[in-house]
């Protein structure tokens, strides 16, 4: 491993410009609706691969579905993946991961960047240009290395992680299965940990339908939604305690016209976790048990939509012996490199349910995302693109061996 750290000095000095780079791709909103401003990232993104020899390609988002505010299921309207990649021959391939899209709309007041002290703040600076970024970078410097010919790579960026990938997933599980390691660019903690293994998640939205009436003329003719929905909460709520890590959080209820009007609509979102595959298994069977055993009321219905979305990524196999890899390169760099469990999900869920060994927090080094404090360290741009590059040349070389798919 010691010889191929010198492959890494064309990385040295490039901080400010891939912080310049990530604060150009940072002020482009794109939240996951805004499809025009995800457009506008892709095509300032994609060319700059293009130039290292990548062919890029769209592909249509997969068909799935949402429920909209009148309680019918609907088409969901999501951004394409674009997929980049080189050497289609290759014995040996590698994917690499990364989203375009982040979580603050195109009207959140979030949208600027500015550098402050060792912190570069701005929307998606951590989650996650800035990685997109260090990916990028990691991959111009492997592919000047000698061992650029031995491996491929493709490269997926999605529009719809922020809101679970669910037109995006089916093209990440397709790719996993024709690479041999995973590497994700979702940012690591400030100290450097990386997130190991995963928490499962799931999102169900019930559609609780009534009968409307006048509350005054015609209350008993009514049947209400909301009641409905209240006894549908209760009874979710004592699957909580039940079982060890698993976790069901409603989260949002939308219901209701006026105060004189019996609800004839209620909307409930609940979001699920759990650790193991039999946790989600349990949360499922137990919360569409609900549905089928209990009465929320004369004349109201429950209706199910969505489920399990990501499953759950266990720090085992070959992904542990990934993850022992990136260890052993992080200590060429003298980076120590640790990692702990998180109720987190991300793409790298599926593609390690996908049997592909993945590293899923490789990006830079960050906090508070998702929110207005959002930053990325200024000093592990180039440490973490050192990292990714080590890890490829350590695959390429023969020095790390190739983990084994789950
Ligand atoms: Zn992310």
């Amino acid at each position: 491993m010691k010889q191929l750290r010198t492959h890494l000095s064309s990385l040295d000095g490039l901080t400010d410009a891939m912080v310049q780079q990530t604060t150009d791709w940072a002020l482009i909103n794109s939240g996951t609706p805004n499809l025009d401003g995800i457009a506008r990232v892709a095509a300032a993104v994609l060319p700059s691969f293009e130039a290292l020899g990548f062919q890029a390609k769209t592909l249509p988002p997969a068909a799935a579905t949402t429920v909209n505010r009148d309680g019918d299921i609907v088409p969901l309207t999501r951004g394409p993946v674009y997929h980049l990649s080189n050497r289609p021959d290759a014995p040996k391939r590698i994917l690499l991961a990364g989203h375009l899209d982040t979580v603050f709309p195109a009207d959140h007041t979030f949208q600027y960047v500015h550098l402050k002290g060792d912190k570069l703040h701005g929307p998606g600076c951590a989650d996650m240009k800035g990685g997109i970024v260090v990916m990028r970078e990691a991959l111009r410097c492997f592919e000047a290395s000698p061992f650029a010919g031995e491996i491929g790579f493709d490269i997926l960026f999605n529009s719809d992680e922020e809101t679970g990938s669910h037109a995006s997933s089916p093209t990440h599980e397709h790719f996993a299965q024709k690479c041999d390691v995973g590497m994700v660019y979702e940012p690591a903690l400030p100290d450097g940990s990386l997130a190991g293994a995963r928490a499962g998640s799931g999102i169900y939205t019930f559609i609780v339908k009534g009968v409307a009436a006048h509350a005054g003329r015609s209350f008993h003719d009514g049947r209400n939604a909301i009641v409905g929905a209240a006894r549908l909460i209760t009874a979710i709520e004592t699957l909580n305690g039940q079982r060890e890590n698993c976790t069901l959080n409603l989260g949002t209820i939308k219901g209701g016209v006026a105060s004189n009007v019996v609800a004839d609509l209620c909307l409930v979102v609940l979001n699920v976790r759990g650790r193991t595959p039999s946790d989600m298994k349990w949360i499922d069977d137990n919360v569409r048990g609900l549905i089928g055993s209990e009465n929320f009321g004369p004349d109201i219905s429950v209706e199910i939509h969505g489920g399990v979305h990501r499953p759950c990524k266990p720090n085992e196999g070959g992904t542990l012996a990934l993850f022992e890899a990136v260890k052993s390169c992080g200590a060429e760099l003298d980076l120590n490199i640790a990692w702990a469990p998180t109720g987190g999900c991300c793409d790298g869920n599926n593609l390690a349910a996908a049997g592909l060994p993945t590293v899923d927090t490789l990006g830079v080094c960050g906090a508070y995302i998702h929110s207005a404090d959002e930053y990325a360290l200024k000093e592990s741009f180039v440490e973490r693109a050192k990292l990714s590059a080590l890890v490829m040349m350590g695959l390429a070389a023969g020095e790390i061996s190739w983990p084994d798919r789950v």
